[in-house]
């Protein structure tokens, strides 16, 4: 039974989250607020799938006439590799985040990046364009930001990354304007983004209280997103702050990159104050 007191029918239509683990993922609070706000008969669940066992998942998909998938950890380049169609954003990242019926088969998006710069340009109010940005971070969200940032048209895009190699494959992403760089040179950057689980609740080392930056590393008028949204005010937040530096958590990404995938599917505009609202319920809760 959904939260508006439906059960789903012989008619209701399903999407749902592939990963490993994927039992306290926020998707399915965020996508079947939107559907009840909006009167849809879908319903959105989570499917634990084990490394190995991600082509078997997207046949089932297939067979069982399953509307769309999202893809989180560990598997968002396998299913890259395994759909033989994807978005030009998604090829050139190599990932995939959101499953979708096209034309008869299955198709691709990576709308992680997208839906980070809906969120800046929208309620964080930043314009990227011709500003200097460094990104903490070289894993799927850091490369996704990476690339996104340049090609919104930031002047340079700094990535920051304990393995040099990763750090350099995410700056080429960025194309002319990717380097990899420094933590003190988080600075002199307009906007600077930590997109590594560095002080999320409950990650062991180097977690928990810490953050990649300290106050005087920040300074006032500069933008810091934390990729990170639990807790909901991350030490990186707290140091922008005494730093005079406007601080934001991930929530905002989470939402807009799963409101982008939400239309590949419905057709329908996200409701996207509900899915806010939701998240932020079951994270407080
Ligand atoms: P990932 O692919 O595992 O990449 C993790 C990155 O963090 C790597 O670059 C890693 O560096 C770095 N890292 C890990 N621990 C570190 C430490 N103690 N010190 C310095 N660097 C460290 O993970 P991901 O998918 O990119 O996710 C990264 C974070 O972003 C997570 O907290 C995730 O929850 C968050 N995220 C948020 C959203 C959103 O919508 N808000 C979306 C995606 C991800 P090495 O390469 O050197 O190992």
């Amino acid at each position: 039974m959904d939260r508006s007191g439906r059960w789903p029918t012989g008619a209701t239509r399903v999407v749902g989250v592939i990963g490993d683990p994927v039992a306290h993922s926020l998707s399915p609070v965020l996508h079947n607020a939107a559907f009840a706000a909006l009167g849809l008969d879908w319903v959105y669940v989570a499917f634990p799938v084990k490394r190995g066992e991600v082509a078997s998942a997207l046949s089932g998909v297939e067979a069982l006439g399953i509307e769309g998938l999202s893809v989180t950890m560990p598997h968002k380049s396998a299913v890259a590799e395994l759909l033989a169609d994807c978005s030009e954003v998604a090829r050139r990242l190599g990932s995939v985040n959101t499953v979708r019926r096209r034309g008869g088969s299955l198709f691709g998006e990576s709308t992680d990046g997208e839906g980070f710069l809906a969120w800046l340009g929208g309620e964080a109010g930043f314009e990227v364009a011709d500003r200097r940005c460094v990104v903490l971070g070289a894993g799927g969200a850091g490369r996704a930001v990476a690339m996104a940032l340049a090609d919104a048209g930031a002047s340079e895009v700094v990535v920051v990354n304990r393995d040099r190699a990763r750090g350099q494959a995410a700056a080429a992403l960025a194309g002319p304007v990717g380097r990899t760089g420094e933590l003190d040179e988080a600075k002199a950057a307009h906007l600077v983004v930590n997109a590594t689980p560095v002080g999320m609740a409950g990650v062991a080392g180097g977690g928990g209280r810490a953050s990649l930056l300290s106050p005087a590393q920040l300074r006032a008028g500069q933008t810091v997103v934390d990729l990170v949204y639990h807790p909901s005010v991350t030490p990186l937040m707290e140091a922008a702050a005494e730093a005079g530096a406007s601080g934001h958590n991930g929530l905002g990404m989470l939402v807009h990159q799963a409101a982008l995938a939400f239309t590949h599917w419905t057709g329908r505009e996200a409701p996207v104050e509900v899915m806010t609202d939701a998240v932020r319920r079951a994270l407080s809760g």
